[in-house]
């Protein structure tokens, strides 16, 4: 089955108003992949302003984060429900910045996940292995775990797109090489077979995230089971548009 070439563009805690309108100019009027399904997800502030901004293009918009409560006393938080209501789209979950500096378990991303997907959100659902688990030949291990919780009694996998993000390789320049890149993902395509079932396994989109960019998109997009990418420090340049068009 042929996936959808998916990118997102992850611009974590950066940019000020005038970078944010620049930055969307710059990649609406670029020449982008038209079979490439493209999401950057700037910092809360400024999604909405952005809806706008992208308003007549195929670009979409993502939160970076999400709580799962619909509403209430949770000073600092954004609910699912309420980026449903401001009309963006999707959201990434379980990054490992939330994981290791916020604190966020499994189980938190799991309650995050269902809910996302309840109030009808799509969701970029991030699993990763550290450099010490790596070197302890854990990859796979950790990131089936990470995935069997997060996605714990799912109904549907239509709207989850799972990025895989090793943290060694997340902000470090120290990109996975395809090889590596290509076992996880090809690891994570099994367990979805074996987990849910073979539709699912191969419909579902596993993009990798970590130090992309437009030197090294090309062949990593080569590999079979890598679907797009996750970029952070590369989507806040114009070599986004030179990654968007990995596969032209
Ligand atoms: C990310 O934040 O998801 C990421 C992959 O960052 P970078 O591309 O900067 O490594």
């Amino acid at each position: 089955m042929s996936r959808t070439f998916f990118v997102g563009g992850n611009w974590k805690m950066n940019g000020s108003v005038e970078q944010y309108r620049s930055l969307i100019k710059h990649l609406v009027e670029a020449k982008l992949d038209e079979k490439a399904e493209v999401v950057i997800s700037p910092p809360a502030l400024y999604l909405l302003p952005s809806k706008e901004l992208v308003a007549n293009s195929p670009i979409e918009l993502s939160a970076q984060n999400a709580y799962f409560k619909p509403s209430g006393a949770f000073t600092g938080e954004i609910s699912v429900a309420q980026l449903k209501d401001a009309g963006i789209p999707w959201v990434i979950l379980g990054h490992s910045e939330r994981r290791s500096i916020f604190g966020e378990s499994d189980e938190l991303i799991a309650e995050k996940t269902k809910a996302a997907l309840e109030a009808g959100l799509k969701v970029i659902l991030c699993v990763g292995e550290t450099l010490e688990q790596r070197e302890k030949n854990e990859s796979i291990d950790v990131v089936i775990r990470q995935l069997e919780t997060a996605t714990k009694g799912l109904s549907s996998w239509d709207n989850i797109v799972i990025a895989y993000e090793p943290v060694w390789a997340i902000g470090t320049g120290k990109v996975a090489t395809e090889a590596q890149a290509q076992e996880v993902h090809a690891a994570i395509r099994e367990w979805l077979g074996k987990a849910v079932d073979s539709q699912t396994a191969s419909s579902v989109r596993i993009i990798y995230g970590g130090s992309v960019a437009a030197k090294n998109s090309r062949q990593l997009a080569e590999q079979k089971d890598i679907d797009g990418f996750l970029v952070g420090g590369a989507s806040l340049k114009p070599e986004f548009v030179d990654i968007v068009n990995s596969r032209l």
